[in-house]
């Protein structure tokens, strides 16, 4: 699939956010959002009249960002969302949230999303005790997840764990380190997801 192969850190200049897809660097001065704090390009530092579309499409993209994600499959993703009960916003953050690529980002297995993505791709990853290598794979309540046994002492890994160590895993999770695994406690309810991210917006944005 196409992907994005630009800079990480001008994504994030242009939402204005910092989007966190650098790991360790984002928590660093190093940051270009704190240190060039206005969008790339030339006309980076003019003034631009913020209409309602244009705010609901920042947020849009900022979101699909985070995620790593092109429109096609946020497009998709809005689209089940809408389709199952309760709130069409939190429904699109939980689906966002249940990707495997996520998952193990969330469990600090991984730096950034990105990474998590090489890591499954690798087939470095077990979901109950099977390889899966499909990024957007979904976990549910239940799901056992794993660092495959020819993983484990993989130096990205190891590295990542040991900057992860003080990141808290949120509370719909549950990590193990010794064993390098993880389990899904149950799919998260939005106050769960520390993303400041205005899902009604997005949803408002694609009603139209
Ligand atoms: Fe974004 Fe991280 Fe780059 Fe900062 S360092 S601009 S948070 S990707």
């Amino acid at each position: 699939m196409a992907r994005y192969t630009g800079a990480d850190c001008r994504l994030c200049r242009r939402e204005g956010n910092k989007l966190f897809l650098k790991g360790d660097r984002c928590y660093t001065d190093k940051c270009a959002v704190e240190r060039r704090p206005y969008p790339p390009g030339e006309a980076g530092k003019k003034r631009v009249k913020e209409s309602e579309y244009r705010i609901q499409l920042r947020e849009k993209q900022k979101t699909k960002r985070i995620y790593g994600l092109l429109e096609k499959q946020f497009r998709g993703y809005y689209d089940l969302a809408n389709r199952q009960q309760g709130v069409t916003g939190e429904n699109l953050l939980r689906i966002l949230e249940s990707r495997l690529d996520n998952v193990v980002y969330r469990l600090g297995f991984s730096k950034s999303r990105d990474e998590a993505r090489q890591q499954v791709r690798h087939g470095h990853i077990t979901v109950n005790a099977r390889r899966v290598d499909i990024p957007s794979f979904r976990v549910k309540a239940g799901d056992l997840i794993a660092i495959g046994p020819k993983a484990r002492d993989l130096l990205v890994i190891k590295t990542s764990l040991i900057s992860n160590e003080k990141t808290e895993v949120p509370q719909w999770l549950e990590v193990d380190i010794e064993k390098l695994q993880g389990s899904v406690l149950a799919l998260p309810v939005r106050e769960q997801i520390d993303l400041e991210i205005r899902e009604q917006l997005i949803i408002e944005l694609y009603s139209k």
